[in-house]
């Protein structure tokens, strides 16, 4: 595969803060790369870097194979979308999607504005001001101006999280849809995992600074590479006993080595997660077909586990 973007030992601090730390990637030609976090780790920051709007303290960027660390943004062909869509709230749909073209002169602007708006199904609001058109309509005519100059690298800053949660699951359907149709690179960044889940091919989860684990979300879930992501990962933690990681669904209940005793029962679309503690006193969050009292003790024993190096 080609390699599209590359960083190589990229440090950044503000201040006293090191808030990308030594951090390097290669990210190939037409992959959907998520960058996944908690806030305040540096996601947001780390795209400022690759687009320019930030220099890095120290490390190289390179975009297919160039070295653009000291390129300004405007010469390093590649696009950004917002998470507040940053369009130009007096113009219409149809001038925010035409703006960059007019200011690259380039030519038949009319016919690639159409184009790109029925391609993202907004053709028939290219009229409207931006400030008379729904959240997620705004979404896709930031989508449609970074796709008018045909950028060969597309970056986006968490552009779905202002959406309501029902157009944010069809607009991530979306994405992943217009990502394979163009065929080109895409780094996404999100502290969502279900977005991580269904966007990424490959997810960095970014913690202290530096990609903790880069890895299909499926491995980030099953196959934690440290205790950090099993408990970053996931919508309940990993549970430990020892240096034993195990998720919720990983134990069979009624018998075996271990004894919990119910704090409470939680009921997710007719699935139950019981939490309570072991004798040890450890939290465990375990998966259940039934709901059990308060004060309860089960036994159980732990049918799958990820070993981790020291107990954590
Ligand atoms: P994220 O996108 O993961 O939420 P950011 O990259 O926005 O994280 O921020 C990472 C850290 O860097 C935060 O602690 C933030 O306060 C700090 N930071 C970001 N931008 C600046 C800046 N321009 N000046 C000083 N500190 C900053």
């Amino acid at each position: 595969m080609v390699v599209k973007l590359e960083l190589r030992n990229v440090t950044k601090s503000y201040g006293k803060t090191k808030v990308i730390n030594d951090l390097s990637i290669s990210i190939e030609a037409g992959e959907f790369f998520v960058v996944l976090g908690p806030s305040g780790t540096g996601k947001s920051t780390l795209l400022k870097l690759i687009v320019g709007i930030e220099q890095p303290d120290s490390g190289k960027i390179l975009i297919d194979g160039k070295d653009v660390t000291r390129l300004p943004p405007n010469k390093r062909n590649l696009a950004m979308v917002f998470q507040n869509y940053a369009l130009y709230p007096n113009m219409t749909v149809y001038q925010n999607i035409a703006f960059p073209l007019k200011m690259h002169r380039i030519r038949n602007i009319p016919e690639k504005v159409r184009s790109i708006a029925d391609k993202l199904n907004i053709g028939e609001i290219l009229s409207k001001k931006v400030t008379q058109i729904s959240g997620g309509q705004q979404q896709r005519v930031a989508l449609a101006r970074a796709i008018v100059r045909n950028p060969t690298l597309f970056l986006l800053d968490e552009p779905l999280s202002n959406l309501d949660a029902r157009v944010r699951y069809s607009a991530r359907g979306e994405l992943k849809k217009l990502q394979q149709d163009l065929h080109q690179t895409f780094v996404f960044v999100t502290h969502d995992q279900k977005e991580a889940e269904a966007l990424g091919d490959r997810v960095g989860v970014l913690h202290q600074g530096t990609f903790e684990q880069i890895s299909s979300y499926n491995d980030l879930y099953n196959d934690p590479k440290t205790p950090w992501i099993g408990d970053f990962v996931g919508d309940y933690p990993m549970n430990f006993v020892g240096s034993k990681g195990f998720r919720p669904e990983w134990v069979e209940l009624g018998q075996g080595e271990y004894k919990l005793e119910i704090d409470s029962s939680e009921n997710v679309g007719g699935i139950y997660f019981i939490h309570g503690k072991t004798d040890d006193g450890e939290s465990l969050i375990l998966k259940a077909d039934r709901r059990y009292k308060i004060g309860e003790q089960i036994r159980f024993s732990i049918s799958k586990f990820k070993q981790f190096e020291a107990s954590v």
